[in-house]
């Protein structure tokens, strides 16, 4: 236990009747998130567990709780639907974790955007406003698990990206209300480039406690799963229609032979040796979308409206972080890494880098728009053996000029997915002057044994320089 007896028991007096616990099952669920993926944190995160349980019902109960977590200086660690896949959301210092997702319900906004409460699920956000015509711009391929909240905190980007960018370009996140972890917590509305502070910071500067997003016209989606005889067809294919501005995509996931053969629920749609391309477009595309196929001879092995494939679930569920997910349930030892694509080269490097690192294993690869331009992120998939097997193909791939952010590690110092500067530890110093939120995953933090442990020699990702970001 890394909090005094006295300091939790006073806690304890504070919350009342706010839902708390200090069972040990319970706490050792919720100090998980879905880390196990990366073989590197499944060793790292063992034994790291909250003291605490905490599940407010709503953002008073929520205000109450921070205070008192405040007051008696426990670590504080928010959880949403703990779908992270980087151990973000593992409480590395114990201490409370605090579970939102009883906080839900959606604020009324003007058209063109939605506003939620942190603890709704994505699926209930869309659900909801779908019978408008409207949908959000973009959502993991967790959507039928995941909090808003958890998303901005955790996530980046995901189905709707190749259309749309990532959640950090601008537009893609319109507003966030924070609360302060201060003795008096307050709320502070984010707006502009301002949302990109506490955009991915895994909670380290501010509690997430509303966020609106920019919608899109919700489209009649497709569901294709097409093969292609070689991977450099594949591929040309994936570029050419996420390059054609007048198609209307939603996902464009490029996954090498044998990948199709590891999603038994696809397999029978990919004639054996192709490599497989899943996309989503809108439906008055398709005429067009099938010309470009057969330009690059490729056949459609299925289609279906969205969300009525045979197989069960939304197609989606098939692609970025879900298709490791269903990779490592035929081989455990699967694993790739978070490489970034040269726009400026994008299919020339993508055939390229999957020629001369085809002993590794196949290539796995999203498409994806950011900084407005078009890029691909994954690399080959092969199996794990040490972190120094991990740390050399890092090396190597990012020589052969990808852009590589770690996975494998909770910090964001490691992770290099999101930069963090003056603006981003300014709002910490004002938002958590205690130094109690997200203990050790900000770049503020003195580097801990946990960063040590997964550090890669990986670079992370560029992003460009904007004008705020000059003045910030
Ligand atoms: C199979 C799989 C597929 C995935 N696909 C994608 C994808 O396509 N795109 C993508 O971007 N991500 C993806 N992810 C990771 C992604 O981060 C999560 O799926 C999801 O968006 C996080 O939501 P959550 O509610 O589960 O958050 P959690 O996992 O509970 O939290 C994520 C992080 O945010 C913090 N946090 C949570 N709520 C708040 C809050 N209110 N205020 C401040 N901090 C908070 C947590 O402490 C933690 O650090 C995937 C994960 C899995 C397991």
């Amino acid at each position: 236990m890394s909090v005094s007896t006295e300091a939790l028991e006073d806690l304890v007096d504070e919350l009342g009747n706010i839902p708390h616990s200090s069972e040990a099952r319970l706490l050792r669920a919720k100090s998980r998130d879905r880390f196990a993926q990366s073989p590197v944190l499944r060793e790292v995160m063992r034994g790291r567990v909250a003291d605490i349980y905490i599940a407010p019902r709503s953002k008073e109960e929520l205000r109450v709780t921070v205070g008192a977590c405040v007051r008696h200086r426990i670590p504080i660690t928010v959880r949403g639907a703990g779908t992270g896949q980087f151990g973000q959301g593992v409480p590395l210092s114990g201490g409370a974790v605090i579970d939102v997702t009883g906080i839900t319900g959606i604020v009324p906004t003007t058209l063109g955007t939605v506003r939620a409460l942190t603890g709704t699920l994505l699926v209930d956000i869309d659900n909801e406003i779908r019978p408008t015509g409207w949908e959000m711009r973009m959502h993991p391929s967790t959507k039928n698990q995941s909090t808003i909240g958890g998303y901005i905190a955790g996530g980046h980007a995901g189905i709707g990206s190749c259309q749309w960018g990532i959640l950090r370009d601008r537009g893609n996140i319109v507003a966030l209300e924070v609360m302060t972890a201060e003795e008096n917590p307050r709320f502070i509305e984010l707006t502009g480039e301002d949302v990109n502070i506490v955009h991915h910071a895994y909670g380290a500067n501010g509690i997430i406690t509303e966020v609106e997003l920019p919608t899109a016209p919700a489209w009649n989606w497709q569901e294709l799963v097409i093969a292609f005889p070689e991977f450099d067809q594949a591929a040309r294919f994936a570029v050419d229609l996420c390059e054609s501005e007048g198609i209307l995509k939603k996902v464009v996931s490029v996954q090498q032979d044998p990948l199709p053969t590891y999603l038994p629920d696809l397999a029978p749609y990919v004639p054996q040796g192709h490599s497989m391309v899943l996309a989503m477009v809108a439906e008055q595309c398709m005429p067009v979308v099938e010309d470009l196929i057969a330009a690059n001879n490729g056949h459609i092995g299925y289609r279906t409206d969205e969300e009525q494939g045979a197989y069960g679930i939304p197609m989606y569920e098939f692609t970025w972080g879900h298709a490791m997910m269903h990779y490592q349930r035929v081989n455990r030892k699967l694993i790739g890494l978070l490489a970034l694509f040269p726009k400026d080269d994008l299919y020339d490097s993508i055939v390229r880098i999957n020629r001369d690192f085809a002993h590794l294993g196949p290539t796995h690869i999203e498409m994806k728009r950011f900084d407005g331009g078009l890029s691909a992120q994954g690399s080959p998939v092969w199996d794990f053996e040490s972190q120094e097997q991990m740390t050399e193909i890092t090396r190597q791939l990012q020589e052969a000029g990808l852009d590589i952010a770690n996975t494998h590690t909770p910090t964001l110092l490691a992770s290099g997915m999101k930069p963090w500067a003056a603006a981003e530890a300014e709002l910490k110093r004002v938002a958590d002057p205690y130094g109690l939120l997200a203990q050790g995953k900000s770049d503020d933090e003195t580097v801990n044994e946990v960063t040590e442990a997964t550090a890669l020699p990986s670079k992370g990702w560029k992003y460009r320089l904007t004008a705020s970001d000059v003045q910030r």
